[in-house]
């Protein structure tokens, strides 16, 4: 649905050329930002304190679903059939259609007052050690300040924000994906707090997050062995498997388990026993080849143990696919913008937070930007992939924390509630909101950005890595 640009054009004649009118958009914005950063930090502040972990975010999704309706937009809740998830249209006209994508999901384990010395908060136990509450809200603010410049400015075209639940289960954005809500966006944009203000082509892995269940037979450990059939057993042996298959993969990769239940007591034969694995790679084939093969360790160690095994799915996700064409639109703005205006408290906070982390490069915020082409695979996985096999999709990171601060660590949750984090939320929603803008008005750009997603996927359609059969209530029978 790109707009013609002659009609761009009829739309925006009253005076200004094009480029006049978009340079003016975008000043609004930012003015509008600037104008409203006090209720966005308290709305930021609040999603912070609500610290909903994944899937229980009630609070958070309305509060963020409610102020974008209060600026006009349109919300249907409970999108893919998860109860915290929401899409917010608003439309002017007719005229490309951007995605904002939205997160807001805490993690339980880090809560943590907004200060330099760990301390918990006494009223909670979960913290947004991610920085979601600065990631939702921000992203949020640029699509609320892109609405409002559009209609000063007259210029056509279509916002949707994408209220993700469960990021940090990777499970918000893959069902989404799956229900094809990505599919008629012309572009999605999104950014996430971090140590360094950057646009970059990096990718992430792709990922199968996995359960297996044994099941065996209990008896007297000690005066029935020969009666019992250990699901232990079971786990120890496939652990084992995976252990030696670790040398016959690519070396990129990464397995790792926990095992959730190895029975209650050591005189009782554990009649069921269950392992968690995470398996990564690259790209999304190589994770499925790999994944295969872990099955199979597993059913070797079923048949040597004499028990059963349920292989139990939870999410899968793709890699990221980096589009440069749009990566390049983004970084534009965030040259614009600048890295973030850190006061003297917040200069303070980083320096003081400094000294408590593992690798600290240096005690000052990061006051450059910069564009990153050629980067390694950042060894980690987010669901923002699925939605970049749909949909030409970029990102950026602003520094809302002092370099070398480890994501899911307290000294991120206590930078996302202090007013660093905040100033580089700001600069994360201008980029976005310009970005956005000069969008609506370069359907050539968009159709671009389109060819080089064609190109990186060799023209294959996004086939979601979670079968349909797995639901929601499937991923969620333990919670
Ligand atoms: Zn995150």
């Amino acid at each position: 649905m790109l707009l013609p640009i002659l009609s761009i054009l009829a739309a925006l004649n009253i005076g200004l050329t094009p480029q006049d009118r978009l340079e003016e958009a975008v000043a609004a914005a930012d003015r509008w930002i600037d104008g409203l950063a006090a209720e966005i930090d308290t709305l930021s502040l609040a999603v912070w304190k609500d610290a909903e972990l994944s899937l229980e975010e009630v609070e958070s999704s309305k509060r963020i679903a409610s102020w974008l309706e209060q600026h006009g937009f349109t919300v249907e809740p409970g999108i893919a059939g998860m109860p915290t998830a929401f899409r917010a249209t608003w439309q002017n006209g007719s005229g490309p259609t951007i995605g904002l994508l939205v997160e807001y999901d805490a993690l339980p384990g880090l809560s943590q007052v907004a200060g330099p010395k760990k301390q918990a908060r006494p009223d909670e136990t979960s913290g947004h050690g991610c920085g979601h509450n600065l990631l939702g809200v921000g992203a949020a603010t640029a699509a609320i300040a892109a609405r409002h410049a559009m209609e000063a400015s007259g210029i056509p075209g279509r916002i949707e924000v994408f209220g993700c639940p469960a990021e940090e289960r990777g499970i918000g954005k893959v069902l989404m994906a799956r229900a094809g809500l990505f599919d008629k966006l012309d572009a999605a944009l999104h950014w996430h707090p971090g140590d360094r203000n950057v646009v970059s082509d990096q990718s992430w892995l792709a990922l199968n997050n996995v359960k297996f269940r044994f099941s065996g037979r209990s008896a007297h450990a000690a005066a029935n062995p020969d009666a019992g059939r250990s699901a232990l057993d079971g786990v120890e042996i496939m652990n084992v498997a995976v252990n030696f298959l670790r040398e016959h993969i690519i070396d990129e990769a990464r397995i790792h388990y926990v095992t959730t239940n190895g029975g209650q007591a050591p005189n009782v034969v554990p009649d069921v026993a269950e392992v968690w694995y995470f398996i990564r790679a690259p790209r999304r084939d190589q994770v499925q080849a790999i994944y295969q093969r872990v099955v199979d360790c597993a059913n070797a160690g079923a048949l040597a143990s004499g028990t059963e095994v349920t292989v139990h799915l939870q999410s899968a996700l793709h890699d990221i696919l980096p589009n440069t064409v749009l990566g390049d639109v983004l970084y534009r703005h965030l040259e614009r913008v600048g890295a973030p205006d850190y006061d003297e408290a917040a200069e303070k906070l980083a320096a003081d937070i400094a000294p408590t982390l593992p690798e600290a490069k240096e005690r000052q915020l990061a006051h450059q930007v910069a564009r990153i082409l050629d980067a390694p695979v950042f060894p980690a996985s987010t669901d923002v992939g699925d939605v970049s096999y749909c949909v030409p999709t970029a990102g950026l990171q602003t520094a809302t924390w002092t370099p070398g601060t480890p994501y899911h660590s307290w000294q991120a949750v206590a930078q996302s509630g202090s007013t660093h984090g905040l100033l580089a939320m700001h600069t994360a929603a201008k980029t976005l909101a310009g970005c956005t803008l000069e969008l609506m008005v370069r359907p050539d750009m968009l159709e671009t950005a389109r060819e080089e997603l064609a190109q990186r996927t060799g023209g294959e359609p996004y086939r979601c890595g979670l079968p349909e059969s797995i639901g929601l209530e499937d991923i969620t029978e333990d919670d």
